[in-house]
């Protein structure tokens, strides 16, 4: 069966002390990481905090964004290999705000993925859909769309390591979360496309999460849904009383 696994995504909020501070707060109130793995990924600049305060911990480690090359002349870029060297677990790769803001393609994100298998990490790749898409019922379109590009070349193996993220752009930190049903509709929909690219055992193995304002109060009863293995959350992982919630949420 599925490990469920609740991520924390920090996008650009804290500094390297205050990940100290609150990763001292939740390190030894983590649920069994055989019943929840409980995931933080940080900005780049606070990974070496990340990783030296969570050593022994039941806490997992990531970072947000990574470039498909090792190294060479990419001003500004974090390097896959490096993250890896720095004992990060997973990356989270073409979240709705680097493919907006920093104009991420479907083939960077497909890039990126293969880039963190070839070294070592496990990438959470995103995907969803815009209010427009939605309101002209073409949501389902568009995400497998985006899923079929990402997953491109990647062995049935690494899709079974991986982690997909469904996240409808308009339920991202703005208070309005899919419903359950919603939410658990489209994560079986992508289910379905991996069993459609690879097989039915892949398609039992991948693990999904949902992410858009998931909170304490709302993390029970997305998780009971049977496609649901996750969340990818914002906002209510930067304090460390929410994020213990969201993680202890059986
Ligand atoms: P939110 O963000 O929980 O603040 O809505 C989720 C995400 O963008 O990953």
């Amino acid at each position: 069966m599925r490990t469920p696994i609740i991520a924390g995504n920090w996008k650009l909020h804290m500094n390297p002390d205050q990940t100290t501070e609150f990763v001292n707060a939740v390190k030894d109130k983590l649920p069994d990481p055989n019943k929840v793995e409980s995931l933080i990924c940080a900005p780049a600049v606070d990974l070496d905090a990340l990783r030296k305060a969570a050593k022994g911990s039941n806490l997992h480690i990531g970072a947000e964004n990574a470039y498909f090359e090792n190294e060479g002349a990419f001003t500004g870029e974090t390097s896959p290999m490096v993250l890896k060297q720095m004992g990060m677990d997973y990356c989270i790769v073409g979240h709705s705000e680097r493919r907006g803001y920093f104009h991420e393609t479907d083939e960077d994100v497909n890039k990126k993925a293969k880039a963190l298998f070839a070294n070592g990490l496990k990438p959470i790749i995103c995907c969803g859909e815009s209010l427009e898409k939605r309101e002209a019922n073409k949501q389902e379109e568009w995400v497998v769309g985006q899923i079929k590009a990402a997953l491109k070349g990647l062995s049935a193996e690494q899709v079974s390591e991986l982690v997909l993220a469904y996240e409808p752009i308009w339920a991202i930190g703005t208070g309005k979360t899919a419903s359950s049903d919603q939410a658990e509709e489209m994560c079986k929909t992508i289910r379905n496309t991996v069993k459609d690219l690879y097989n039915d055992e892949t398609a039992e193995n991948v693990r999904i999460q949902y992410g858009g304002s998931v909170k304490p109060a709302n993390v029970k009863e997305l998780m009971s849904k049977p496609d649901i293995d996750g969340g990818l959350v914002g906002g209510a992982s930067l304090k460390p009383d929410s994020y213990l919630a969201l993680v202890n949420y059986q």
